[in-house]
């Protein structure tokens, strides 16, 4: 019996929201709203399943589902063989070392012979293998960040984002184990239409995340500022430049990273740049 293509989004926390975020703007329209933990997509023809994203690498690895979103960190916690189509721009975190800030462990060597708390026993063992460093490690699910602070460990290994949590229990960061982000994964051993469908969504959702970081400038320009002008604008590729009805008179029109956007009106417009437009855009594919 054939089942549906299946695509796995998490059903809470953090990613939750970005991700089905991007499985809209991807053209994946997903019904959250209810209690169900699948939908059927018509425009894809795919079926999305709402699950734990820690469950969802080993999900993936053995083929319940083709395509999947997930923490890079829980890809690495479960080992799971899966391939990483994409990174997504959302969920950025670091798998930190983190420790007293009164103690005495300065560095990830003095872990040895101490105690070691985390939610991500296998990423820990593997890391301090590596480092030759033998520690007793604890696995525990939840406030992490509690252990020290109870005289249950000497250090922890916890998800940091902004590093408030770690700043409130008197913990620091020594070492970084995983740099993490929301990622797009794929099952291995895909059959050939699933693969079909993989390439082509992966090509969607790629396009919907580089477009986020970039906006469509357009401005009208004198002929003798354009050289100026061009010269200003980074892009990817360079600027269309297009005469305009009125003689004398060009159009620029660029894609530029979102974040450049501010400080270049100001310089633009001193060398001369009129009329000029920011655009939001929807998909970009290089
Ligand atoms: P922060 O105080 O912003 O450094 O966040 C740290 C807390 O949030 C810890 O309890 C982490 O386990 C959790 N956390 C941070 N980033 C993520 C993430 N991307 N996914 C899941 N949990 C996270």
């Amino acid at each position: 019996m054939t089942r549906p293509f299946r695509l796995a989004l998490p059903s809470k926390g953090r990613m939750h929201g970005p991700a089905l975020d991007l499985a809209r703007d991807a053209g994946v329209e997903v019904d959250a709203s209810g209690r169900a933990l699948h939908t059927h997509c018509s425009r894809w023809d795919i079926e999305v399943l709402l699950a734990r994203s820690d469950d969802i690498p080993a999900w993936t690895q053995d083929g319940a589902v083709e395509m999947a979103i997930a923490g890079r960190n829980q890809v690495v916690e479960s080992g799971a063989e899966v391939e990483e189509l994409a990174a997504l721009g959302f969920g950025h975190c670091r798998l930190a070392v983190a420790v007293r800030d009164d103690g005495p462990v300065a560095e990830v060597a003095d872990l040895a012979g101490r105690r070691v708390a985390t939610s991500h026993p296998n990423t820990t063992r593997r890391y301090l293998a590596q480092l030759g460093v033998e520690a007793e490690i604890t696995a525990i699910h939840g406030s992490v960040e509690l252990a020290p602070r109870l005289d249950a460990a000497d250090a922890i290994v916890d998800l940091v984002s902004t590093g408030d949590t770690l700043r409130a229990n008197g913990l620091r960061p020594i070492a970084t184990v995983v740099e993490s982000e929301a990622v797009l994964l794929a099952r291995p051993h895909l059959r050939d239409d699933h693969r079909a469908t993989v390439d082509e969504l992966a090509t969607v959702i790629r396009s919907v995340v580089a477009a986020r970081h970039r906006r469509y400038l357009m401005l009208n320009a004198p002929d003798d500022a354009l050289e100026t002008i061009i010269q200003l604008i980074p892009g990817m590729d360079s600027p269309t430049v297009l005469p305009l009805a009125m003689p004398g008179m060009h159009a620029v029109h660029a894609v530029v990273p979102a974040d450049r956007v501010i400080d270049l009106l100001g310089p633009l417009r001193a060398a001369g740049a009129r009329a000029l437009l920011v655009l939001p855009i929807d998909n970009l594919i290089p």
